[in-house]
């Protein structure tokens, strides 16, 4: 059972206005076990309104249409509809005699377009909408000898909501077999797309009852598993099978296995250690602090930092030696690991993280004048060991930024892995 979801109105094909009905309809659809397997933005066009309702009508088993229910020219939904499907617009009498009414009630004389709001296609039924003048329809056919569901809703969102909640939801229930979705997420840090999927495309291929998704971005790769079966308990069986198999596959390249993001689990993990962390930044500015800090409850383990943009900072707040920052250039790796111990002693943290690049676009100054746009560096102190890595990230400033961040708390990460083990 697949859905389709036509969204019409020309504003939506501009720079200026979002499709957001679809959203609150897939999800809506997908509580219902039905899968959204095609998404159309049509402009106020009767002839690409009308196409896009037969390819639609082709190809999914329930259709519906968001906006143009309206009394204007331009709201062509209830014509489109009724042509693809071959079937007339019969106008309701009970319909236009609410909209007379509605007029008298405001002192008003209807305007003979708004009658086209009482057209309703043979067959359908009328669905109330409390919110607005133009009623929603539902059709239960047969097309081709298939049979489809067709809904029409209004495009208002404050009207489409309530009417779907309170007519539709309740009918396509009443007729769809009992499906009930579940969804995981296994979440990865700075590995490659193509590395993913080399290794789990030969487990996952094998679900083929398990939608799977892979999203890439910012430094992290998520996979969205998605299975809808006639019971809860069967559909959570499935997705979990699955991301056990892909989570023995990953290992420890999996940071989070129930959607959890990765300064989240950083945060958790060091609570299940007793440990604090602080931080000092210069090129990320303070991300990694605000990273940290956007989680609820970090105060406990993260207790802040300081940012050491310049180079007299490094040394007023962090303990870095001044002619340590003069010959090896902040950017450096003795100055980026004399960083992070300086910033643990002078916090009293249980681990000092320290980060110091060239972000550019314009280069470094003085002893790193000469070194590459994207150079970074990341140092993790705990004390006994002072762990540090050189990145050289791509990109522009913003890019090199985050990523430096990222790399930061998966290093954090990996070392509480780690200590686990010992
Ligand atoms: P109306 O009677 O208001 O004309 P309608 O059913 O004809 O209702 P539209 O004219 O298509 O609906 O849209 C009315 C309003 O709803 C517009 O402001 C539009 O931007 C908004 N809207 C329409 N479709 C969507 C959508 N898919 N997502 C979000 N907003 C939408
Ligand atoms: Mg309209």
């Amino acid at each position: 059972m697949i859905a389709e979801i036509i969204a019409a109105g020309s504003e939506m094909l501009t720079p200026h206005r979002q499709d957001t009905n679809s959203l609150f309809l897939t999800e809506q659809l997908n509580d219902l076990g039905v899968q959204v397997a095609f998404k159309t933005i049509v402009g106020d066009n009767l002839d690409h309104l009308t196409g896009a309702a037969r390819n639609a009508l082709a190809r999914a088993d329930i259709v519906l249409f968001s906006g143009g229910l309206g009394p204007t020219e331009d709201d062509l939904t209830r014509e489109a509809a009724a042509e693809a499907l071959g079937l007339e617009l019969d106008r309701n009498p009970t319909i236009l005699a609410e909209l007379y009414k509605r007029f008298a009630a405001r002192k008003l004389v209807m305007p003979p377009n708004n009658a086209r709001q009482a057209d309703v296609i043979a067959g359908a039924t009328v669905l109330n909408n409390p919110a607005g003048s133009a009623p929603g329809q539902f059709l239960d056919t047969t097309v081709n000898g298939f049979r489809k569901i067709i809904v029409l809703l209004p495009g208002p969102p404050g009207e489409l909501k309530p009417l779907f909640l309170q007519e539709v939801k309740p009918r396509l229930a009443a007729t769809l077999p009992p499906r009930h979705l579940s969804r995981r997420q296994l979440r990865m840090a700075l590995i490659p797309e193509s590395h993913v999927d080399a290794r789990t495309a030969p487990i996952y291929k094998q679900y083929s009852d398990v939608d799977t998704t892979i999203l890439a971005g910012h430094g992290e790769i998520q996979l969205h598993f998605v299975a809808s079966k006639a019971t809860a308990i069967e559909a959570q069986e499935r997705v979990d099978e699955l991301a056990g198999r892909i989570e023995a596959e990953m290992e420890d390249a999996i940071f989070s296995s129930h959607g959890e993001s990765l300064e989240e689990v950083v945060l958790l993990m060091l609570g299940l250690r007793h440990l604090t962390l602080a931080a000092a930044e210069s090129c990320t500015g303070g991300l990694l602090a605000s990273r940290l800090t956007a989680v609820p409850g970090s105060s406990r383990y993260f207790l802040g930092g300081a940012v050491v943009y310049a180079d007299a900072l490094k040394t007023i707040f962090a303990d870095v030696p001044a002619d340590l920052v003069a010959t090896s250039g902040p950017v450096s790796e003795p100055v980026t690991r004399a960083l992070a111990e300086g910033i643990r002693i002078r916090t009293g943290a249980s681990l000092g993280i320290a980060i110091t690049g060239i972000a550019g676009p314009t280069p470094g100054t003085g002893p790193d004048a000469e070194k590459p746009i994207g150079l970074v560096y990341i140092a993790l102190a705990d004390g006994k060991e002072t762990r540090i890595k050189e990145l050289n990230l791509p990109g522009d400033r913003d890019r090199i930024r985050w990523w430096a961040s990222q790399h930061a708390l998966e290093m954090i990460r990996i070392a509480l892995l780690e200590q686990q083990r010992f």
